[in-house]
């Protein structure tokens, strides 16, 4: 019996062609693929500017850098995300707050965020979980009032579409951050991007990349700011440049498989189904749906997984990791947010899964359900 994971990438053999010809020209890294994969990456999305990087996660940590955080300041966040969106946040000095999550789209609940702002508040970090967008121009508009930044997590939304903007257009944030995992909606096998409208972000972003080193007017190298090594590689870049070419099939593929899913599971009174808000388009990362009652949630997952199933959590709450729980979040618990993360259920959902092999997962949730 084939085995199905909840997320697998595609790669072509024209993506090993592309690859295998940068291996055997004189750039592996710093070379000409780098700027291309920027170039097509920012035109895609429309923004002025796009910066890549060696993981979304190093993303992440340049965006913050770059907010100049000090000690004590405070970024509202979801916590329904992978853990890197607030890890970088304590890297970089600064303090999550966690807002709770909208029980439709499990993002982070727009209403609530104001209340949550002081006078230490410096950041708004949404994350388009699942490739949902978030409330972006309630965001914004929240953000414009108390003079804070906007920096979009898109690490599931590569693709999406918020009203008429393409998520990575930054037009209502001031960066926004992919990833290239093998689970995302294109891979580079490690990588990440960061997106800006801003000349002066775009600048800082290059030099934090490459240990904070520039030419000075002598064509010398001076290092003028702490950096990192995020570089990427000339060999992941092509590899972007490749599969950016299969993007729209990617998500259009993984839009069917979620009305696929739909179609079958839209009966269940056991399941509740996820949803992307009317005028946007989801990437559709993850299928995420959620048992009833939540009783059910454990045990449905072990019989999926014995049938060869890859049903998985996305996600346990960031504050209810042991790290989070010894560093002040002992007290946090917010309603939606629990109620989602002891229910939710990750399905298969990627562009190589055949309208049979969600069937079989259809048929073996039905199958556990009637057998309760
Ligand atoms: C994948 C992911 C990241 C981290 O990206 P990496 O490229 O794996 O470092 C950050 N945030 C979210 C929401 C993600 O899903």
């Amino acid at each position: 019996m084939k085995n199905l994971p909840y997320s697998h990438q595609h790669i072509s053999s024209r993506d090993i062609k592309n690859v295998v010809n940068v291996l055997k020209s004189d750039w592996l890294t710093q070379g000409p693929r780098i700027l291309e994969f920027e170039k097509k990456l920012a035109s895609y999305c429309g923004a002025k500017y796009a910066v890549v990087v060696s993981s979304g996660t190093a993303g992440l940590h340049l965006t913050y850098v770059i907010a100049g955080f000090k000690k004590r300041d405070e970024v509202i966040t979801t916590p329904n995300t992978f853990v890197a969106t607030s890890n970088m946040l304590m890297a970089a000095g600064a303090r999550p707050v966690f807002c709770d999550i909208r029980p439709d789209t499990y993002n982070i609940d727009e209403t609530k965020i104001e209340k949550l702002i002081t006078p230490r508040t410096k950041a708004i970090v949404p994350v388009h979980f699942a490739g949902h967008p978030c409330e972006m121009s309630v965001i914004r508009a929240i953000a414009r009032r108390h003079n804070l930044l906007v920096i979009e997590d898109a690490c599931h939304a590569l693709g999406a579409r918020y009203k008429n903007s393409k998520v990575g257009s930054c037009k209502y944030s001031d960066m926004t951050v992919f990833s290239f995992h093998p689970v995302k909606s294109i891979t580079t096998g490690e990588g990440g991007a960061v997106l800006t409208n801003d000349k002066k972000i775009y600048e800082r972003l290059t030099l934090l990349r490459n240990h904070g080193i520039q030419k000075n007017e002598n064509g010398k190298n001076i290092m003028t700011e702490l950096g990192y090594n995020y570089r990427i590689t000339d060999i992941q870049a092509i590899l972007g440049i490749s599969q950016l070419t299969k993007l729209d099939v990617f998500v259009a593929k993984r839009n069917q498989i979620a009305r696929w899913y739909k179609s079958i599971l839209k009966n269940s009174s056991d399941i509740l189904l996820p949803v992307c808000l009317a005028n946007n388009y989801s990437g559709w990362h993850i299928y995420v749906v959620r048992t009833r009652d939540p009783k059910n949630r454990d045990r449905l997952s072990s019989f999926l997984k014995k049938n060869g199933i890859g049903a998985n959590f996305h996600y346990p709450a960031v504050y209810s990791h042991p790290y989070y729980q010894e560093n002040g979040y002992r007290d946090v618990s917010l309603k939606n947010e629990e109620e989602y993360q002891s229910s939710c259920l990750t399905l298969p959902c990627y562009p190589d899964l055949t309208k049979k092999d969600m069937q079989k997962v259809c048929s073996l949730i039905n199958r556990f359900f009637v057998a309760l």
